[in-house]
């Protein structure tokens, strides 16, 4: 049976000076205080956003505040199915269904109330794949504040598309970002140009 062999590492003793710690200190310090300096003067290695002045540019399949789409006439395209509800882990979508007086052979509901509980919510992006009629999306809108608990519930007034949402509102939805497949949304999206923030590393060092 081989064995394997021992090594032992002995480390070498310490010198005066680095028993100190003087030195290293002294080099710690001259390191922060380039860093301090650099920041000062020129930005160098500032990587901080000055955020709500610049924004990052978010992923196209960003989870944000969620939509709930309309049809051409207005009215929404949710048929009340409780799919979304149902595979909602944070169990944060409240539905109440009502009979829809425009139903068709493809639907017979509407929802009556459709609350988002967003202080609940984990923004996972589960309701918009299990919706099976593209009903609800989201946006990249993530930036909400509430005063109250109440405000932070999302009702269908709010929920409701209102008019052509622009392209940069986009967030996560179905199918989107899968280039060999695109399956465009069945709504008016406005496509102007994405306004470029300056970003605040290139703005330092042109
Ligand atoms: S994003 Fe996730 S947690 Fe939020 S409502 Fe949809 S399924 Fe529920
Ligand atoms: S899964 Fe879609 S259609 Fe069904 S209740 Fe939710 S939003 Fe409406």
């Amino acid at each position: 049976m081989k064995t394997a062999d021992v090594i032992v590492c002995d480390p070498k003793p310490l010198r005066l000076w680095q028993r100190f710690y003087l030195i290293e200190v002294l080099k710690g310090l001259g390191v922060t205080l380039r860093h301090f300096l650099g920041n000062l003067f020129g930005r160098k290695y500032t990587v901080t956003v000055e955020w709500p002045e610049v924004k990052r540019e978010y992923s196209d399949r960003l989870r944000g505040r969620h939509v709930l789409l309309t049809r051409e006439d207005g009215s929404p395209r949710c048929v009340a199915c409780y799919m979304c509800e149902t595979a909602c882990p944070a169990d944060c979508i409240h539905i109440e269904a009502e009979e829809d007086p425009n139903s068709t052979v493809e639907w017979e509901k509407r929802p009556k109330v459709f609350n988002i509980d967003l202080l609940r919510c984990v923004f996972c992006g589960l309701c918009v794949d299990a919706c099976p009629k593209e009903a609800i999306i989201m946006t990249r809108h993530h930036e909400m504040a509430f005063a109250g608990r109440q405000e932070a519930v999302a009702t269908i007034d709010t929920l409701l598309q209102k008019g052509p949402i622009d392209a940069i509102d986009l967030g996560y939805r179905p199918y989107y970002g899968r280039e060999s497949r695109p399956i465009p949304l069945p709504i008016p999206v406005r496509t102007e140009p994405l306004p470029k923030a300056p970003r605040p590393e290139l703005a330092a060092n042109p």
